[in-house]
């Protein structure tokens, strides 16, 4: 059987199921096969009824004291009940509408239950719902799937089982010295195993083999993608150290964290090998500072920086603060967003090519295919974790080996950070500038609303600015007062006389710009907005951030949220209004209220929403991983990371015919064309 024939023509599968199957990527064959069970149901291993823990899966034998009895339930619905004893205890079990179950349980017979096991009302032992076998399953560890309508995992298990039987051995990729090296299965028992695992050991074999694949397909892609080893060159080096000369125009001392950061990433970028270096730094810790101080040195050294930031909002916003603080320099500063007009656009991108341009700002418009640098000396990514990789790699390949600097308020794991950026290193602002509160944080319900809104007007009347950040308007949400209605109610209530703006994601930019703008000149007083104000926007006149629904955000939000506010030297509150109850969300308001450490935040942030969430794709721009975790499989990410650089030192772009094979492997991880050789 061939890996690239389509499901549909597997026997017991018609077209009705093929497009179930394909609704969880399944559609040939060879991803049948990479279709993992998510777990496995232990029918080796019999438990005698009255040792069987409540609360735990498990796998009973016995045999079946009476027909099950039928008794109806209110809504139409029906209950039958039967027990089963193994000699020396009794188990009853309890089916939920269930018409076969008659047919299927005879009295007398003996059989296989696999199920919870939980406790009664009258202290005995119940199983509801079990699954049930004639014996056939004795013995095995069974595999179970993830389910979708129409596909049970029954049905995926004798699919799998059929493509096995009748599959020849799965072809070896990987190069026999590596398997030698970290004692990994072959491809074959592997896939084999996972599906049906001769036993538990065997399965733990085969978990670790794909494990291995997987990360060691990732790594080397990344390596390609970077293709940078570690004796490289550039040419983009500082020679002359402008940096007093850059402190020397600030209205205020750099803090000692941001001058040994500065320091730190002047030290590589005058080495000679390019600088790969991750600036972590909390909110409000002033990473934009660092950034400028480097741009400054690459412009004053004669290259070009380019500095990307994730939205359009903050694009602006570091243009004006960037222009601010070069204003009187020859640095010529230039801004390309999406939303710039066809003839900016093309001035915009001579300049960069005719090298009249020193730093150009941007979303990741700036790393479109007709964006050419004359001279590109530092490449700056602002909240990292907002791009994916291939963005990351893109902007970088708009030079020759430049200086690359990301900026990050999220802690990311070590071993995370060395998959993202290879041979990283880290400069950390641990110190906010002088002067800072910390910001207040408060939990109120709903009823309180009168109290915040005469708790704000006190502090606009007063000359200070404040936030209502209300969640996205999402249809069918109609408890959530939309941020536009909501904005022309306070202001024809509360705020009456009050000079109001409002922000949301469908604006257009230019009006987006327009207004943020005016709330930074005190034009406005009282920004309404969505979520579009998360991240990096800077006004340190504003003390109150009020999140409506605050139970809707999840809690590295928040605290990118708060740290709106909180930026000058006056004390700062943030107040969540929320009348949820559910115990999650007041344990994020909890954590909220008690620490303001971001570092803090994110792990628990972390532990709350699991390492797949935290860390799917979506926040780091990885391709997603069916099997490995890269928070928890380290041992083996280290022994795939050795493998890959070995590789790569003998073989950078892959073309050795033995490595046709791990070269499809990393296209199709990545998608094709991202990996190019
Ligand atoms: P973030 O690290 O969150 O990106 P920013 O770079 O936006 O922080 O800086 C936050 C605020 O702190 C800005 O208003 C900036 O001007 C100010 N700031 C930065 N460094 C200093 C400093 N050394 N002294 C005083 N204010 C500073
Ligand atoms: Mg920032």
């Amino acid at each position: 059987m061939d890996f690239s024939t389509e499901i549909k023509y597997l026997k017991g599968v018609g077209p009705a199921r093929a497009e179930a199957f394909s609704k969880l990527g399944v559609d040939t064959v060879g991803a049948l096969l990479r279709f993992y069970p998510r777990a496995y149901e232990d029918w080796s291993n019999i438990i005698p009824i009255r040792q069987a823990p409540p609360g735990t899966e498990c796998c009973i034998r016995g045999v079946v004291s009476y027909a099950p009895t039928k008794v109806r339930i209110p809504g139409g619905k029906f209950l039958s009940k039967t027990c089963i004893t193994d000699g020396k205890g009794i188990l009853n079990l309890v089916f939920f509408n269930n018409k076969y179950i008659g047919n299927m349980l005879k009295e007398g017979e003996e059989y296989l239950f696999f199920g919870k096991i939980t406790v009664d009302k009258h202290g005995i032992r119940q199983m509801v719902s079990p699954l049930i076998s004639k014996g056939e399953d004795k013995d095995r560890i069974r595999p179970i799937y993830p389910q979708t309508a129409g596909l049970s995992s029954k049905l995926t298990e004798k699919c799998t089982m059929q493509v096995l039987k009748n599959c020849k051995e799965i072809p070896e990729f990987m190069p026999p010295e590596i398997l030698a090296e970290n004692d990994l299965c072959s491809l074959d028992f592997a896939i084999r195993n996972i599906h049906f695992p001769e036993s538990f050991e065997a399965l733990d074999k085969a978990k670790k083999r794909l494990i291995f694949d997987e990360l060691f397909i990732l790594q080397l892609g990344l390596l390609s993608i970077k293709n940078r080893t570690d004796e490289e060159k550039t040419d983009m080096v500082l020679k002359k150290d402008c940096t007093e000369e850059f402190y020397a125009r600030l209205p205020f001392s750099p803090t000692g964290a941001q001058k040994r950061a500065i320091f730190e990433a002047f030290s590589d970028m005058s080495s000679g090998e390019p600088m790969n270096r991750l600036l972590q730094g909390d909110v409000g810790s002033g990473k934009t500072l660092v950034a400028a101080a480097l741009i400054y040195n690459t412009a004053k050294n004669g290259m070009q920086s380019a500095f990307m930031a994730p939205t359009e909002v903050l694009a602006e916003q570091h243009f004006r603060t960037l222009s601010k603080i070069f204003d009187g320099t020859d640095i010529k500063t230039v801004l390309l967003t999406g939303s710039s007009t066809e003839k900016e656009k093309r001035e915009i991108k001579k300049a960069i090519r005719d090298g009249s341009a020193d730093l150009v700002i941007g979303t990741h418009a700036i790393i479109q295919n007709d964006v050419e640098f004359l001279r590109l000396g530092l490449a700056v990514t602002d909240e990292q974790h907002r791009f994916g990789v291939a963005q990351r790699a893109a902007l970088s390949k708009k030079g020759q080996n430049p200086n690359i600097l990301v900026m990050s308020a999220t802690p990311i794991p070590r071993t995370l950070g060395l998959i993202i950026y290879g041979d990283l290193s880290v400069s950390v602002l641990d110190e906010l500038p002088p002067g800072r509160q910390k910001t207040e944080t408060y939990c109120v319900s709903q009823a309180l609303h009168e109290r915040i809104y005469n708790f704000i007007k006190k502090h606009l009347d007063k000359g200070y600015q404040a936030y209502i950040v209300c969640p996205l308007v999402e249809e069918g949400d109609s408890d959530l007062i939309p941020a536009q209605e909501y904005c022309k109610f306070l202001q024809n209530t509360a705020f009456r006389g009050y000079r109001l703006g409002l922000l949301h994601g469908q604006m257009k930019s230019k009006e987006k710009d327009n207004i943020m703008r005016d709330f930074e000149s005190g034009k406005i007083q009282l920004l309404v907005s969505t979520v579009v104000i998360e991240v990096g926007v800077d006004v340190p006149n504003a003390v109150i951030m009020v999140i409506e629904n605050a139970e809707r955000f999840g809690l590295s939000q928040l605290h990118q949220l708060r740290g709106r506010v909180g930026r000058g030297n006056a004390l700062s509150t943030c107040i969540l209004v929320s009348d949820a109850q559910n115990d999650e969300a007041k344990r994020r308001f909890d954590i909220m209220c008690k620490t303001t450490d971001g570092f803090l935040i994110a792990d628990e942030d972390l532990k709350m929403r699991g390492p797949g969430d935290f860390f799917g794709s979506k926040q780091h721009g990885l391709p997603s991983l069916r099997i490995a975790d890269i928070l928890t499989d380290t041992k083996i990410l280290e022994e795939a990371q050795k493998s890959a650089q070995k590789i790569i030192a003998t073989d950078g772009k892959l073309q050795l015919p033995e490595h046709k094979n791990i070269k499809r492997r990393i296209d199709k991880m990545f998608g094709n064309g991202y990996v190019k050789a």
